[in-house]
C-alpha cells in the first residue's frame, strides 16, 4: 500500500490551513488534492493565483501545482484518488460559544459516500475532544462501511504569517491515533520530516536549523491529541491576557513592563515568547479556542473560570486602548486619525477577530475618521470597515499626512522602522498611540514625538516637556504644551 513511502492524500477545504497542509505535503513528496467547495477560490488556484498572503506559499503551490498537487471541488474523486483524508474546513464559533461543526460534519457525509477502499479519515481542523468519536458516527450514518475507515486527529500548530516554515519545520508533529493503521499511515506521511530527509534535499525550504534536524512526532490516543490543541492555544492566550495585566500594573506604577518582560521570560520555565503586551489576542483561533475549549469544561463539568478570566482581560485590554487614545486627542468626534495595521498580526492578510478591526470600529462610532493603511490586509479589511468613516492609503507616511495622531495596531516590521522625523512632519500633532510597543520610547521622544505606549510611562520629547509642567496623562496639558511649542518654533 505504502509504495515508495509517497502517499495519495486529499485535504478538504483549501484555506489557511489546508492550501498549506497541501502544499507542504506536496513539498514532502505525496501526491496531494486540494479540495474546496469555493469554486472561485479553486479557479484561482488553477490560474496560478494565491488567494491568501503567506511566505513561501506561492514557490511552493508553483512548483507543485499539476505535477504533485491538483486543485478539486469534487469531494468524491478526491476520497476515492486517496488514502488518507484531511478535514481542514473552518470551525468557527458559534452563538453559545462552542466551535460549529457543521462544516466538519457536511464534508464527512460526503467522504462517507464515496468511500470506495480502505481509507483514514483525519481531523486537522481544531475541534473539541471526541469530536473523533462524532466524526466516526457521523461516517457510518452516511453509509460507510465500518470496516472501511479509521478516524485519527493530527491538529496543526501552524501561525499565519510563518505557515509553511512551522508546517515544515514544527515543534513538534501530534498525531492523535486510536488504531495501528492510522498511526503507520501518519507516521510514513510525515516520515520526511521526522527521519530528517526533507531538510537534507537540496531544494527544501530553508528553515531555522539545519540538515539534522529531525521533527518530532507526538503519538497519543486521538482525544489527548484533541485536548492538546484547545489546551495549547488556551495556555497561549493566557500568557498574553497574563503579560497584558501585568503592563496595565505596570503603567499603573510606573514601572516598564518590557524590563519587566526580559526579567520574568528569562526565567526557562517561562520562557520570553508571548510575553508581548498589547492590545490584546485576536485572529480566527484563540478567541474562538479558547470560548470553546471553556465551553467544553463547562460540558464536562469542570470549573475552567481562569478562562473566562483570559477573555475579560482580553476584552479590557481593548477598552483601556481607546482610552489610551482618547487620553492622547482628548475628545474623538471630528479627529482624523492614521492607523497602521488591520490584520490582526503582522505577516498575514488575515483580518477575522481583528482587535485593530474592532477598535477602529469603536473609534468611528465615536466620530472619528480613519485613514488606514496596511501592507497586505486592505483589500480584505474593506469588506468589513464602513466606507463611509475609513480611506485607505497607500503607505504609512499617506496615511499620517495632517492626521491628529498616529495609532499603531499591527506589529509589521515596516511599522518598526518608520522614518520618525518625516512622520512628525506630517502628523498635524506629533502623537504616537502605540498598541504593540514597536518602539523604545525615548527613541519617539527624541524625534519630537508624544509616545503613548503599553506598560510604559508616556514619553514626552524634551522640548515639550519643558515648554510647560506637563502631566502626561492630560491630553489637555499636551496639547497645551504642543500649542506653546509651536508658536514657540514659529516665532524663532
Ligand atoms: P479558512 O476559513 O481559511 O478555510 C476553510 C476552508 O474550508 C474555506 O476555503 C472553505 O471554503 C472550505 N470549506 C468549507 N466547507 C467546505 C466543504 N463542505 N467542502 C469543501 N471545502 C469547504 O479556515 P482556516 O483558517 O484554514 O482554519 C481551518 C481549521 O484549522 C479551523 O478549525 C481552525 O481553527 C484550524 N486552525 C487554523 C489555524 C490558522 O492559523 N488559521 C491554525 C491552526 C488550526
Amino acid at each position: 500500500m505504502f509504495i515508495g513511502g509517497k502517499m495519495r492524500i486529499a485535504v478538504i477545504g483549501s484555506g489557511y490551513v489546508g492550501l498549506v497542509s497541501a502544499a507542504c505535503f506536496a513539498e514532502i513528496g505525496h501526491k496531494v488534492i486540494s479540495v474546496d467547495n469555493d469554486a472561485d477560490k479553486i479557479a484561482h488556484l488553477e490560474r496560478g493565483e494565491v488567494p491568501i498572503h503567506e511566505q513561501h506559499l506561492p514557490e511552493l503551490i508553483k512548483r507543485h501545482h499539476r505535477k504533485r498537487l491538483h486543485f478539486s471541488t469534487v469531494i468524491a474523486d478526491a476520497v476515492r484518488a486517496s488514502e488518507a483524508i484531511f478535514i481542514t474546513v473552518g470551525t468557527p464559533p458559534s452563538e453559545t460559544g462552542e466551535a460549529d461543526l457543521s462544516f466538519v460534519e457536511a464534508v464527512a457525509s460526503q467522504i462517507a459516500s464515496a468511500i470506495d477502499g480502505r481509507k483514514v479519515i483525519i481531523e486537522k481542523s481544531t475541534v473539541p475532544v471526541r469530536t473523533c468519536e462524532s466524526l466516526r458516527k457521523t461516517l457510518l450514518l452516511n453509509g460507510a462501511p465500518p470496516d472501511s475507515f479509521f478516524v485519527a486527529s493530527n491538529p496543526e500548530f501552524l501561525r499565519e504569517g510563518t505557515a509553511v516554515l512551522d508546517f515544515l519545520y514544527p515543534d513538534r508533529i501530534v498525531a492523535g491515533v486510536d488504531d495501528a493503521f492510522s498511526s503507520s499511515l501518519l507516521q510514513k506521511i510525515y516520515a520526511p520530516l521526522t527521519s530528517g530527509s526533507y531538510y537534507c534535499g537540496k531544494n527544501a525550504v530553508a528553515g531555522p536549523d539545519g540538515c539534522a534536524l529531525k521533527a518530532r512526532l507526538i503519538l497519543t490516543n486521538a482525544k489527548s491529541a484533541e485536548l492538546i490543541k484547545h489546551a495549547s492555544n488556551a495556555f497561549l492566550a493566557m500568557k498574553i491576557s497574563f503579560i497584558n495585566a501585568v503592563a496595565n500594573i505596570s503603567e499603573a506604577v510606573g514601572a516598564d513592563v518590557t524590563e519587566v518582560c526580559a526579567g520574568v521570560g528569562s526565567d526557562q520555565r517561562v520562557g520570553p515568547r508571548f510575553l508581548n503586551p498589547g492590545i490584546g489576542y485576536g485572529g480566527s483561533c484563540f478567541p474562538k479556542d479558547v470560548r470553546a475549549f471553556h465551553t467544553v469544561a463547562t460540558q464536562c463539568g469542570c470549573d475552567f473560570s481562569l478562562l473566562t478570566e483570559v477573555m475579560k482581560i482580553n476584552e479590557e485590554q481593548r477598552r483601556r486602548f481607546l482610552q489610551k487614545v482618547r487620553s492622547a486627542v482628548w475628545t474623538l468626534r471630528g479627529k482624523k486619525l492614521a492607523v497602521l495595521g488591520l490584520a490582526f498580526k503582522g505577516g498575514t492578510d488575515d483580518v477575522r477577530e481583528s482587535p485593530a478591526i474592532a477598535i477602529i470600529e469603536a473609534l468611528t462610532k465615536e466620530g472619528a475618521r480613519i485613514i488606514a493603511y496596511d501592507p497586505v490586509a486592505m483589500a480584505k479589511a474593506k469588506g468589513q470597515l464602513a466606507a463611509s468613516q475609513v480611506t485607505f492609503a497607500s503607505d504609512p507616511y499617506e496615511a499620517a499626512t495632517d492626521c491628529d495622531a498616529l495609532l499603531i495596531l499591527t506589529e509589521w516590521k515596516e511599522f518598526a522602522e518608520l522614518d520618525l522625523p518625516r512622520i512628525r512632519g506630517l502628523l498635524k500633532f506629533p502623537i504616537i498611540v502605540d498598541g504593540r510597543n514597536l518602539y523604545e520610547p525615548n527613541r519617539v521622544a527624541d524625534a519630537g514625538l508624544v509616545y503613548y505606549s503599553i506598560g510604559r510611562a508616556v514619553a514626552v520629547p524634551l522640548a515639550i516637556s519643558s515648554a510647560v509642567r506637563v502631566h502626561p496623562e492630560s491630553p489637555l496639558d499636551l496639547v497645551a504644551a504642543m500649542a506653546i511649542r509651536r508658536q514657540a518654533v514659529t516665532a524663532a
